[in-house]
């Protein structure tokens, strides 16, 4: 692909991300988290539901104070974008304005399935609400995207009138939820592609489409979230709402280093995130969301970068690219060669010269290794290093 610039990267840890059951952050979380994310490059956030009362507005404003202080990380001095989420209402609207964020996403179902079964409602409401909601973010000189919740499930005829409207409305975005996570990619593409036309060729003075870009906004409950953003920026749209680690309702969001990492090694298409911190901030989030990072999570995950099986590890210490996507430097974590059941006798060699300075000769290894796996089974895990210097002694080689 060759679309270097121009895709936004919103991060919604602070509002989908809270939505997850359970998490809970206090002002001062919230700061810290728009601050990280400002440090590191992110342009935009979104900051918090403001209609949910007093607390919450007090933790968006906490954010806006917080990122006023940012001085500018990586991205140039340029302030942090920060958006409130509201639903089509004025009143979320006004809300959203009160805490001095920059701009808002408006938000209500477009599938019939919502429409007619939680609202009781029909399409044409859906559009008036949208109209009202907009014009009282005009008349607080907001920017306002407008957001498609269960886009996926919508009718596209429907979905193209809704987003003319908001092309019409003065929209600086218009926003595709996936938000029940039923996409595949390859539905996704030709969704997103022919959205793209249909709001381009609507454009009387001929613009082209990414004068309104789309923005992809996916779940993950089959797993398939950053797949979905990729097919989704192949096709077109023009931002990404992602989170940190996923965090986000049931299953999350797609994870935005993720999405980040996967748009510049598969796509080659660089956001300008300082991507060496990813494994800080996330540590972060884990502790103020009480959700632990998984071991085997994507880019971010403890183990990532751990090898034991014989023919893996002895391939990193060949050459780390023989099995590595990239390198561990590059997120913030450690390349580790782990000595368990799997583990072989070069790289058990390897391990002892390297870190105890002890030469193995290849029968002593061979033989210790025997111990090692049958140790690793006994205790359902790889061996410590202290562990493996007792096996060595009790080889009755030790004695140093
Ligand atoms: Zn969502």
């Amino acid at each position: 692909m060759n679309r270097a610039a121009g895709i936004r990267l919103l991060d919604t840890t602070l509002r989908d991300g809270e939505q997850a059951v359970g998490v809970v952050f206090t002002p001062r979380e919230k700061a810290q988290i728009a601050t990280f994310l400002a440090e590191i490059g992110v342009p935009a956030v979104e900051a918090g539901f403001p209609a949910l009362g007093l607390e919450e507005k007090a933790c968006i404003r906490a954010v806006v104070d917080a990122a006023l202080t940012v001085d500018g990380g990586s991205r140039d001095g340029r302030p942090l974008e920060i958006n409130g989420f509201a639903r089509a209402r004025r009143e979320d609207v006004a809300d959203a304005a009160e805490c001095g964020v920059d701009g808002v996403v408006i938000s209500i179902s477009t599938s019939d399935a919502h429409v007619e079964r939680k609202f009781r409602a029909r399409r044409e409401w859906v559009l008036r609400q949208v109209e009202e909601a907009a014009a009282e973010a005009k008349a607080h000189r907001l920017s306002f995207t407008i957001s498609a919740e269960d886009a996926s499930r919508t009718d596209l005829a429907f979905l193209v009138d809704y987003y003319r409207l908001a092309r019409g409305l003065g929209a600086c975005m218009v926003r595709y939820c996936d938000s029940l996570g039923v996409e595949d990619p390859y539905t996704c593409y030709r969704r997103i592609k022919y959205l793209r036309k249909a709001i381009a060729s609507s454009d009387a003075e001929g613009a082209s489409g990414d004068s309104l870009p789309i923005e992809m906004h996916m779940h993950n409950d089959f797993g398939m979230a950053t797949a979905n953003v990729m097919a989704g920026i192949r096709a077109g749209a023009g931002s990404v709402a992602a989170s940190i680690g996923g965090l986000g309702e049931r299953t999350g969001n797609s994870p935005i280093e993720e999405v980040v990492m996967a748009l510049k090694h598969l796509y080659g298409i660089d956001l300008g995130v300082n991507t060496a911190r990813f494994r800080e901030v996330a540590e972060y989030v884990a502790q103020a969301s009480q959700r632990a990072i998984p071991i085997w999570k994507a880019i971010i995950g403890t183990n990532v970068f751990a090898h034991e099986s014989g023919i893996h590890a002895d391939g990193i210490l060949k050459n780390p690219a023989s099995y590595e996507a990239f390198s561990p430097e590059e997120v913030g974590l450690q390349r580790q060669i782990i000595i368990g059941k799997h583990s072989g006798s070069k790289v058990l060699m390897h391990k002892f010269r390297a870190e105890f300075g002890i030469d193995l000769e290849p029968e002593a290894a061979g033989e210790l290794l025997e111990r090692v796996r049958a140790a690793a089974v006994e205790l359902k895990r790889p061996l410590f290093g202290k562990e493996l210097r007792l096996l060595y002694n009790e080889l009755g080689q030790g004695g140093e």
